[in-house]
């Protein structure tokens, strides 16, 4: 993988649309400009792509914030099909200055600012990089879409959330792509302008984009705000694990390599101009699952300061504007493009713990862990 300076970023010519078709799905070879990927998600799909589309050429940019890690993608520094560029997605310049010198046929869009309770402190960066990040990206890709053309390959894919839609009670059906969108923080409102304005460009400039909106993710590379990797860590360390309210909040969880796998039946099966759910299909409240690792920690041959870790969980103070339950009705992907999940969560569940467990040294690398509350 080349760490690339702007302006040492060269033409590429190892992928093209009509180039030899070697990977596996029998798509035609992309060059993909993947924002946010040296992030959680980010992370796992390039993993992912690289091992199912080995003729894909990828250019990873990334601006490095507390949440994303330049070494999670060191193990590809030999791999000649990856370029990182450090920057912001908000610097129009540098975004189009790497869709003309790679000829960027792709934009898979995850970067954003992702973590709710940091945009309840403190919302600004949520707008810089959900919204205007994403009208930079997006404009951008627009323009570069008329340069080149208008190919009717391209694509620009939106990766968004199941926030946008706002809160279920227990008894409502889940949420469809015609539920109307409520978002009730400030992070699912910059993620849902965000959407709109993907949507619009599709029908004002029939830009090819793609929306997906996904549920919770877990896996390796999360960093450690965010529920399981937070209570896997607290529990490792003997520290408390904080539950919100009664903990009886509802997430539907899906093990990202499931997501990253959606996303490519997406791009390459999705209808542009449309917007796709993706779920987990399993629903659980917060402190069944927090439960559910002290449990797996316990079972786990590893030191542990506090044994069973289930002592360690502390109820905190509700999150304000705190969504009580989020379901995907997920029928339209899996009847346009075939996908389903593959992961059951109870094996995801255990893999996702090992890993933390396995890799102290990823974690004790991340510069601001947040580990209590
Ligand atoms: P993350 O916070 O782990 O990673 C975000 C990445 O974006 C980081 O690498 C960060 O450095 C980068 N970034 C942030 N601001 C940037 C900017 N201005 N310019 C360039 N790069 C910037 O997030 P994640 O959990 O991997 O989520 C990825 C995407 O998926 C987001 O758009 C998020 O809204 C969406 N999503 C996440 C989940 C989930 O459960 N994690 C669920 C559904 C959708």
């Amino acid at each position: 993988m080349a760490f690339a300076p702007l302006d040492m970023l060269q033409q590429s010519s190892l992928a093209s649309l009509d180039a030899a078709d070697s990977s596996p799905s029998s798509t035609p070879c992309r060059t993909i400009l993947v924002t946010g990927g040296a992030g959680f998600i980010g992370t796992n799909f390039v993993y992912y792509w690289v091992k199912h589309h080995p003729g894909d050429r990828l250019i990873v940019l990334d601006a490095l914030t507390y949440a994303g890690c330049r070494h999670n993608l060191s193990p590809l520094e030999e791999n000649a099909s990856i370029t990182f560029a450090h920057g912001n997605i908000c610097d129009r310049p540098l975004v189009e200055k790497l869709l003309a010198s790679e000829n960027v046929d792709t934009l898979i869009h995850f970067a954003a600012e992702s973590h709710v309770d940091r945009s309840i402190a403190a919302p600004d960066a949520f707008i810089r990089t959900n919204v205007v990040g994403t009208y930079t990206v997006l404009d951008a890709f627009r323009h570069h879409w008329n340069h080149r053309g208008q190919p009717a390959g391209d694509r620009f894919v939106h990766i968004s959330t199941d926030e946008v839609y706002g809160s279920l009670s227990l008894t409502d059906p889940p949420f469809t792509e015609t539920t109307a969108y409520a978002p009730n923080s400030p992070y699912s409102a910059s993620k849902a302008g965000g959407d709109h304005l993907v949507r619009a460009y599709f029908k004002t400039y029939n830009l090819p984009t793609l929306i997906t909106n996904c549920s919770n993710n877990y896996g390796p590379y999360q960093y450690p705000e965010k529920l399981i990797p937070l209570m896997t860590m607290n529990g490792l360390h003997g520290k408390p694990l904080p539950v919100y309210g009664d903990g009886r909040n509802v997430r539907d969880w899906i093990y990202v390599e499931d997501h990253c796998r959606a996303i490519d039946s997406i791009l390459n099966k999705g209808k542009p101009g449309e917007a796709y759910n993706i779920g987990g299909e399993t629903e659980i409240a917060n402190i069944d699952l927090v439960r559910l690792i002290c449990k797996h920690l316990d079972e786990m041959a590893i030191a542990l300061p506090v044994r069973p870790v289930e002592q360690l969980i502390t109820f905190v103070e509700d999150r304000p504007g705190h969504d009580f339950r989020y379901a995907m009705d997920a029928t339209k992907l899996r009847t346009t493009t075939g996908w389903r999940p593959l992961y059951s969560f109870e094996h995801g569940l255990r893999e996702t713990i090992q890993w933390y467990v396995d890799h102290s040294n990823w974690w004790k690398r991340l510069s601001e862990i947040k580990t209590d509350v």
